[in-house]
Parts: C-alpha cells; structure tokens; sequence
C-alpha cells in the first residue's frame, strides 16, 4: 500500500512516497519550493535514483500538490502507474494544542481544531491546512490523516507543561507548554526498546533530538511526561539558530538597548542565537567541530555550552523519572556527531551511564549500543525517521481502526 507523507511550509512542500508493506520501502521523495512566487520549483528523486527537477510558476497549494502528483506518476522518473495507487495521504502538522493526544482521521472537525491552534503556530498550520485542502481537491476519495508534533506530549502532567504565569492566562490564550518532535521522540524510544528486547512501557528513558532544532524528552512508562521545548520551539536547549532557555529579562534588556519591535525580538530568539549566535560563525556542527579543530576558541566555547545545556537537561530529566534506564541519541547531531556525543555523555557515572568511547568514534547513522555491556543506563544511537512514523500512523488510523 502505497502512502505519500506530506510536509507543507508556507511556499513549500516536502513529500516522500512510501510503499508500506513488512518491511516499508521509500519510493520517491522530493520538494516544492517558491509557491506564490514568480517561479516555482520542484526536485524529484525516485528509488531508482533517477533526479528530476523542473522550474514553472506554483501560485498555491493545489497546483503544487498537481506538480507532485504528476512527478510521482510520470513515464520516466514517475514510480507508480496511476494515482489509485496512493491509499492514503499522512500530513505533519506542527501543533494540534490541547485537542489532539494522537493522530486522526482529517475530516470537518479536526479541520476546524487545526485552524483553532492556528494562532498557536502561525507559520506552520495555515499551510497545512492548504495541503489538506490540495489533496481534498484533487484526491477527494483518499483518506488524510494528521500526525501532530505536539500529541505525544500531551500525556504531560500539569505540573510541568504550566507556566509560573496567572493561570488565567493559561484559560484565556492557552499559554503552557506543548512541546516538539513528538513523533521523532517516541519513534526512537520505541525502535530502541525493540532492538533491546524491552517493554517501552515499562522503562524510563531520555530521549535527545539533536538537529539544527533540539529537544530533550523524559518518557516514563510509554509517556512523555516532560520535554524541553515549551510554548514554542525556542525554549529548552540551545540550537543552530534558537536561543533555547534564556533569562526573559535578559531578552528585555537586548530589545530595549537595541531598539527591537516584537517582531525583531522574534526573528532574533529564532534566527540569530543559538550556536551560530555564540560562535557569530556558524549554526551548522560540522564547522564547529571544524574550527575547535582549529583551535577557535570561541567554536569551543559554543562547544562546551552545547554539550554543558543538554547534559543538564539529561540530569534534571533522570531527577524527575526517579532515575533512568536508557538514554537515545538522534537527529542530525545525536546521530552523526561522535564528538558532541562524548561531550555530552562522559563523566556521568554518577547515573550509572559507562560510555564506550571506542563503540561511539567515528559511528555515524546507525544504530548501536554506545555504553559498556556493564553500564546501568543503556545509550544507544538511533537513526530517527519522522515520515515513516507518519506513514505508519496513517496506515494504523485509515485502515486499521
Ligand atoms: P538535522 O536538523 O537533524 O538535519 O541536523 C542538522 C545538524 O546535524 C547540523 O548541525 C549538522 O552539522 C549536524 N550534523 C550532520 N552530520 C554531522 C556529522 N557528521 N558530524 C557532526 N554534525 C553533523
């Protein structure tokens, strides 16, 4: 059965095509990009690894969704006869708020409860809602499921998704946390259980999304119960361009001295902090670990917040679930970055973590066991894959409900 997965930006769509049989199988995937503007563009890559990338004008959503469509099914580089081979359509969307603690069938309601968390995430979901529409549109018999960001996280207890604001605030405008990369956190956390032999709902684990964007989550017995992004993806760790936690006064103070509007102030938290704010260099890792290399100083230093912020996330988490029995690294840097994951992950016996350096040099996007058979808290790497966990929702909620 063959899924196309579906991540769609304000002039972008991401898509990937997914043959779900035993063992699932990507047949194509690819990118929109440019809708609304003069000239789009989409680059298409197949399972026969043939490219294809073709520039015409996108003015919306349905016309991109078109693009993708005919690419999918095209003579040459197209991988499937006829569009009655899609069976279902699975769209990431960034934030389903207080409504959605798992993925659903899209259908009226569920429409109405995206657009309602709107305000929640102005960027992301109104786009969404056009890829929905799109797909309405022009496959109006194939289901739509929506696979959230934030619903892991909704097993949250109150104690830590409030604010220390007035709670009417909380009434009024729902300003708590929600958290992010819900689908990558339990995904990773599942597969790693799988590899061990373990019951996920019986374990305590920390599971560290380390990408350009970061979080940290506590799961305890199958559930998130914290995690370290908030209100938005800016709270918690610090990342390629985000500020992760930072002294609220602080950001006051750089708005008044600097003259910022509120959506200065925005772009600032979200686009310029972070590594690339500290090392006023680069946002990306590789670079870093490069000029540390080198011998900057200031890469090291952007090196030793990194790691210094997300060993106390892993700490404070450990403290919360009353200890830990595995700790999984993912995403961009979790998965590839040998040197930010000893930076991280040394020096903590005092959890029970033996961190086997030689299992960690120079491992990159596998998974494997990367702590001594001895050690109390597992490590593992996993290699996290967001589009197939929404693949497999949409199969497990179209058809197999
Ligand atoms: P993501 O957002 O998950 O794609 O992750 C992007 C981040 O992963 C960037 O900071 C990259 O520098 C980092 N990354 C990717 N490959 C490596 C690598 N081999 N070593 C260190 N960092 C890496």
């Amino acid at each position: 059965m063959n899924v196309l997965v579906l991540n769609c930006g304000s002039s972008s769509i991401k898509y990937q095509l997914l043959e779900m049989g035993s063992e699932p199988e990507l047949k194509a995937k690819g990118l929109v990009e440019r809708i609304g503007l003069k000239i789009g563009c989409l680059a298409h890559k197949n399972d026969r690894n043939q490219k294809y990338e073709t520039e015409t004008e996108v003015p919306n959503h349905t016309v991109g969704i078109k693009l993708v469509l005919e690419a999918l099914t095209d003579k040459d580089h197209g991988v499937i006869e006829s569009l009655n081979e899609i069976k279902g359509v699975g769209h990431r969307v960034a934030h389903g708020g207080e409504y959605f603690t798992k993925s659903v069938l899209i259908n009226d309601d569920v429409i109405s409860k995206i657009e309602n968390c709107c305000d929640l995430a102005p960027l992301h979901n109104p786009a969404h809602l056009l890829g929905m529409r799109a797909i309405t549109d022009v496959l109006p018999e194939v289901p739509q499921v929506a696979v959230f960001d934030t619903s892991f996280h909704q097993t949250m207890p109150a104690s830590s998704y409030m604010y220390p604001i007035p709670y009417s605030l909380y009434e009024q405008y729902k300003i708590r946390r929600y958290g992010f990369h819900g689908t990558s956190h339990r995904f990773v956390a599942e597969k790693a259980c799988d590899i061990l032999g373990w019951n996920f709902e019986e374990k305590n684990i920390i599971t560290c999304h380390l990408g350009n964007g970061a979080s940290i989550t506590a799961i305890k017995n199958g559930n998130s119960i914290d995690t370290s992004m908030g209100f938005t993806p800016v709270e918690g760790v610090m990342m390629g361009t985000r500020t992760g936690d930072l002294d609220l006064g602080a950001l006051l103070f750089i708005m008044e001295k600097e003259k910022m509007s509120i959506s200065d102030a925005n772009s600032f938290i979200n686009k310029k902090c972070g590594t690339a704010g500290v090392s006023e260099n680069s946002s990306d890792m590789r670079d870093l670990q490069e000029d540390a290399e080198k011998g900057s100083e200031r890469a090291k230093l952007t090196l030793d917040m990194y790691a210094h912020r997300v060993k106390k996330y892993i700490g404070s988490y450990a403290a919360v679930m009353n200890g830990v029995d595995l700790i999984v690294m993912t995403g961009g840097i979790g998965e590839n970055s040998d040197v930010m994951r000893k930076m991280i992950l040394s020096d903590m016996n005092y959890l029970g973590v033996e961190f086997d350096d030689a299992k960690n040099t120079d491992l990159r996007g596998e998974d494997a066991t990367i702590s001594k058979p001895n050690s109390k808290v597992k490590v593992m790497t996993i290699t996290t894959d967001e589009e197939l966990v929404i693949a497999m929702d949409t199969v497990k909620v179209a058809f197999r409900n």
